[in-house]
């Protein structure tokens, strides 16, 4: 059977990687919803979408069975709610909305009727975080006792609006990236975090009150802990990701990012070894999982629980920011997806 879907949002990052990600894994774009209809007939064309509509309603009555979700922030919440009372199943990008309240909404909503609700957090699909998950978990470097995630960039100057000077759109770094760090760290160390402390700057970029950089540092449920750096202002800075053992390291360079690239050396007593890496697209996996959740066979990449889980980090980080506070991270009851 054919996956069709409607896009929800004619976004930057549809156009960039989505679109195709959904084309290549067998799925069908039927149509796109766009506030705009001018932009929207335009964007559909340019990426040969069938139908344009200018309301979800349109859309949610279409030939569809899933959506995907790209608008800003602050709509993913009554745009999910409505595709699940539709009966459509929903990939939302990341943070799922702008509270871990209103997103848990969302996975009971998609419980409730019963569709699949996945969080695009394309990262855990990296050949490079599955790796190193994979040697955590075979005891490659022991007990892991530290983590370091280096994630600070230079935002695109076609991304540089909302994100850096409209709050009320869920913009700032935190609800940007740090959500991203939170679900590749709960991934690729197989447990959850429950402490945050978080340091937050406006460093020359964002508006509004919004930050544009942060250093956070985590507690893990093991013991482990963890400090990572997100931002939008640093031109010259290289992602990375560190985990480090009793027994060994994890060095992983170039992985935070959105292209199936970087390196993973293993460092134990014995020597260095470069990790072999699979160099599968991201996000043809994450919809390759997706597709295949719709089927009835497995959980997508990221559920809607893990999405509430990294927005409850996110919360508790902005929090942390805000009172000079180390803040305890509770997402709630799990709900079943
Ligand atoms: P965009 O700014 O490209 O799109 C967001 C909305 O802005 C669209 O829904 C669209 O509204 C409107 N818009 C787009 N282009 C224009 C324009 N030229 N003029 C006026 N309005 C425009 O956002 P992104 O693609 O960067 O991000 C969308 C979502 O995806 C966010 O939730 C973000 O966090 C997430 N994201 C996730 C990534 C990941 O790897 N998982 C990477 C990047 C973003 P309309 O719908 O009305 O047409």
């Amino acid at each position: 059977m054919t996956i069709r879907w409607g896009l929800i949002g004619a976004s930057n990052i549809a156009r960039e990687y989505v679109i195709d990600a959904i084309r290549a894994e067998g799925g069908e774009i039927a149509a796109v919803m766009s506030s705009n209809p001018e932009r929207g007939a335009a964007y559909a064309r340019e990426n040969g979408i069938p139908l344009a509509f200018a309301n979800l309603d349109d859309l949610l009555s279409a030939d569809i069975d899933a959506v995907y979700i790209s608008t800003t922030n602050e709509l993913h919440l009554e745009q999910a709610l409505a595709a699940a009372r539709a009966g459509k199943h929903i990939l939302c990008e990341k943070p799922l909305a702008l509270s871990s309240n209103d997103a848990r909404k969302m996975v009971v909503a998609a419980s409730i009727a019963n569709v699949v609700l996945a969080t695009n957090h394309h990262l855990r699909n990296a050949g490079a975080h599955r790796a190193m998950r994979e040697a955590i978990r075979a005891g490659a470097i022991g007990k892991p006792v530290a983590a370091r995630v280096f994630h600070s960039v230079y935002l695109p100057e076609h991304l540089q609006g909302w994100r850096l000077k409209d709050p009320a759109a869920g913009g700032g770094v935190v609800l940007d990236i740090t959500v991203h760090d939170a679900d590749t760290l709960r991934f690729v160390l197989g447990h959850d975090p429950i402490e945050i402390s978080a340091f937050t700057q406006a460093a020359g970029m964002a508006a509004s009150g919004l930050e544009d950089g942060a250093m956070c540092i985590w507690r893990f449920k093991s013991g482990l802990i963890a400090q990572s750096h997100e931002g939008f202002t640093t031109k010259f800075a290289e992602t990375g990701f560190e985990v480090h053992g009793t027994e060994g390291s994890l060095i992983a360079s170039d992985v935070m990012t959105q292209k199936p690239v970087g390196s993973v050396i293993l460092r134990t007593a014995i020597g260095e070894e470069e990790l072999p890496l699979e160099r599968e697209s991201l996000y043809g996996r994450a919809l390759g999982a997706f597709h295949a959740a719709i089927r009835g066979e497995g959980q997508p990449a990221a559920t809607g629980e893990d999405g509430v889980w990294s927005l409850a980090c996110a919360e508790a980080a902005l929090q942390s920011a805000r009172t000079g506070r180390a803040v305890k991270i509770e997402p709630g009851v799990r709900v079943r997806t």
